[in-house]
């Protein structure tokens, strides 16, 4: 009897082949293993089908994953042997690998003299190095990537050919012989001589120069983080006066230095993907995150950086290069256009970044993960659902934190975080988000999900296709992209708290509380609404919002705002109407006199953190419910009377948030899910998981706008198809 396996799931470019071999060769079997644009294909003979997939299963090389396997008996063909056989273009639906930082094993070899890769600055195996910020097409084969501009050696193709090596279709595999160069820019000099460069580069950074270099993904802006006039040139020269730079350590043991960080943490800091995770200051270094109380920090993740900190001993700037809220730069030729007049040095080489990828950003609460932006390491996610569907779904996100989600097959891929779409860049950056994986899975979609709001980008882009286009409430996303996550389909209460969405009635939702499965919600509570003051203005600066509120709960306390006077005579009735919880934040940061603006985005809410003191009880009930809505007028007031009392207001105001939903969770008995930028506070997190632990919210997929395109396919899926 033949057999003959589809492996679906991530199998390609992560030596998956090479360890089929073995164990086919182990177990004396005849065959061949293949990748097609399906998966991996496998085709024994014999009786030994069990043990072989067991064995499989059991020695999967570390980035292989499995998601599903198909088998198939077929008539005896009688192999001779077991070979593995070239890529086959078929359809194309194979999961792609997100990126993959430096292995140990190639980080030992970099730093062993005797090794022909010595100090080499682009080393990589089957198990490290670049996946998709190199891919132009799939499958993953090097003449689909940007290598293919780089023909190997006769050392790396001897590597790259034998299944027993390491390297055995390392894609990107490449050595001093044959591979991209190195190329230390300044001024109009250039330093190529990769033993120069990175001396040069440590004596610039000491010297307190801001400089570029070029990660997987895109560039970094770099300086020395120790160094507060370097860092508050930086903050002058890109015109980011407040915003928190992440922080790029030597080692684990440095950040623990600078930081208080539990187990949890450090094996999130250390993980593979070693993202950008979010942990408690130690040490206040001026100008990185001035008034909070922690950095997002992370480790070396590719050769380049290990080079660099190999002639450094303090923590560097590494902030995406980018023109705020726009997608970060890749090439050499844009970092000057737009930043040329930043960088004082530019570390760059040439091989091609294709897709563009920011860091990820998530951080721990108790044992779980809050996901903040998925990017490099872990997107694009790829998911599989339990069944297979017909036509092609397109779900095109929010506007803030945009990301697409795709629908084929029995297959769900995420894309990587793309950006706020508010300028003409980023808008073109969506596009080409969704060109690129229209082209990965040669997808053309039949149906479009998107958000109600009338004037988002990817509305107007949607509108402008002339498919059939599905609008859904973009709290309801929030809490549908949970519901994906955990497959989850029957009635849950469900919290969605954020920054603003389009509501069915017009108004800006944000203080949702809802009784909803996948088909469809109910309202059942909202925060009471307010004139949202100011528009996008107003979610700066606060101020005028927050003294007219105050001024509809009591008057006389208005009054001792020096803004009562320019709102007096407000007429309300041209103003939209908010239930957002977002700007209750601000408006009671800056109330409580915890910001005088909100400086970006988040920053009421780390300001207010920073003062919980967990041992602060509260007693009275500061909220009440009228019809549906969410009355926290006595709060408002408490918190303007004892302004200034910064302590006692942050553990008031989060500890009533968090009696909101306990209380209510009590009151509506079902599972209860949470989802919204809200919920990215840790600490009102931490209060809610330690009154009911049986709560679902997003962890592996953003909990913020980054999920909605997740919230709005998973409709489509479970209603269209
Ligand atoms: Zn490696
Ligand atoms: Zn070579
Ligand atoms: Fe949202």
């Amino acid at each position: 009897m033949r057999y003959r396996f589809l492996i679906e799931g991530i199998v390609q470019g992560v030596g998956f082949r090479p360890t089929v071999f073995k164990i086919a060769k182990s177990l004396n079997l005849k065959g061949y293993v293949l990748n097609s644009g399906e998966g991996g294909i496998i085709e024994i003979e014999g009786d030994k089908k069990d043990k072989f997939l067991d064995t499989l299963k059991k020695s999967l090389p570390p980035l292989a994953k499995i998601e599903n396997i198909e088998l198939k008996k077929l008539p005896l063909k009688n192999f001779n042997d077991f070979e593995i056989i070239d890529s086959k273009n078929s359809t194309k639906t194979a999961f792609i690998s997100p990126d993959i930082s430096i292995c140990d094993e190639c980080l030992s070899e970099m730093f062993d003299k005797n090794n022909r890769r010595f100090l080499y600055p682009f080393i990589n195996c089957t198990n490290c190095g670049p996946r998709f910020t190199i891919i132009k097409d799939i499958p993953y084969d090097r003449k689909n990537t940007s290598m293919s501009e780089f023909s190997m050696c006769e050392k790396c193709e001897k590597e790259y050919k034998n299944p027993l090596d390491r390297r055995y279709h390392a894609e990107p595999i490449s050595c001093y012989e044959c591979g991209p160069k190195l190329s230390l820019k300044w001024g109009d000099k250039k330093e190529e001589d990769i033993k120069k460069i990175f001396k040069k580069v440590a004596k610039f950074l000491k010297e307190g120069k801001i400089g570029a270099v070029k990660g997987l993904g895109g560039f970094h802006l770099v300086c020395d983080a120790t160094n507060k006039e370097a860092v508050n040139e930086l903050r002058i020269r890109k015109k980011r006066p407040f915003k928190p730079f992440a922080l790029m350590f030597k080692d684990i043991k440095e950040i623990k230095k600078y930081c208080k960080i539990n187990d949890f943490e450090e094996k999130l800091i250390i993980s593979k993907e070693k993202p950008i995770v979010v942990v408690k200051k130690r040490v206040d270094l001026k100008g990185i995150a001035d008034n909070i109380d922690r950095y997002g920090v992370f480790l070396p993740y590719t050769p380049i950086h290990y080079l660099l900190f190999r002639e450094i001993d303090f923590p560097i700037v590494a902030t995406s290069a980018n023109i705020s809220n726009e997608p970060i730069i890749r090439s050499f030729e844009e970092l000057n256009e737009k930043l040329g007049g930043v960088v004082d040095f530019v570390l760059d080489y040439d091989r091609e970044i294709i897709n563009a990828c920011d860091d990820s950003v998530i951080c721990g609460v108790d044992e779980k993960i809050l996901t903040y932006r998925l990017s490099r390491g872990y997107a694009p996610k790829s998911f599989s659902i339990n069944k297979k569907i017909k036509p092609k779904i397109l779900a095109l996100g929010a506007n803030q934190k945009s990301t697409i989600s795709l629908a084929f097959s029995n297959k769900v891929i995420l894309s990587p975080h793309i950006g706020n779409l508010g300028t003409v860049d980023s808008i073109e950056y969506f596009e080409r988000t969704i060109n690129t994986f229209k082209k990965f899975y040669s997808f053309e979609p039949d149906i479009l999900v998107g958000d109600l709001h009338p004037y988002y980008e990817s509305t107007k882009w949607a509108k402008a296709q002339n498919l059939p286009f599905y609008q859904i409430q973009h709290h309801y996303a929030h809490i549908l992209s949970t519901m994906f996550e955990f497959n989850l389909k029957d009635k849950f209460l469900a919290f969605s708290f954020d920054g603003t969405g389009y509501g069915e009635d017009k108004n800006i939702w944000g203080g949702e509380v809802f009784i909803a499965n996948n088909n469809s919600y109910k309202r059942v509570y909202h925060f009471k609404y307010f004139s949202l003051l100011g528009g996008e203005k107003g979610i700066k600066n606060p101020s005028l919002m927050a003294v007219n509120l105050l001024k509809n709960i009591d008057i006389n306390l208005a009054k001792n705002f020096k803004e009562y006077n320019l709102i007096k005579n407000l007429d309300e009735k041209n103003f939209l109407k908010t239930s957002s919880l977002g700007r209750i934040f601000d408006i009671v940061a800056f109330l409580g006199g915890f910001i005088g603006k909100n400086e970006y985005e988040g920053y009421s809410g780390m300001r207010i953190e920073n003062f919980y003191n967990e041992n602060f009880k509260t007693d009275k009930k500061l909220w009440k419910i009228e019809k549906n809505e969410i009355d926290i007028s006595e709060l408002i007031k408490v918190v303007a009377k004892n302004r200034g009392n910064l302590e006692f207001i942050s553990s008031l105001f989060l500890n009533t948030l968090a009696d909101i939903i306990v209380s209510i969770s009590k009151e509506i008995n079902l599972p209860v899910i949470l989802s919204g930028g809200v919920f990215q506070n840790k600490t009102l997190m931490k209060i809610i998981l330690s009154k009911n632990k049986k709560i679902y919210f997003n962890q592996k997929t953003p909990i913020n706008d980054g999920g909605i395109s997740l919230g709005q396919i998973k409709w489509g899926i479970d209603n269209l198809i």
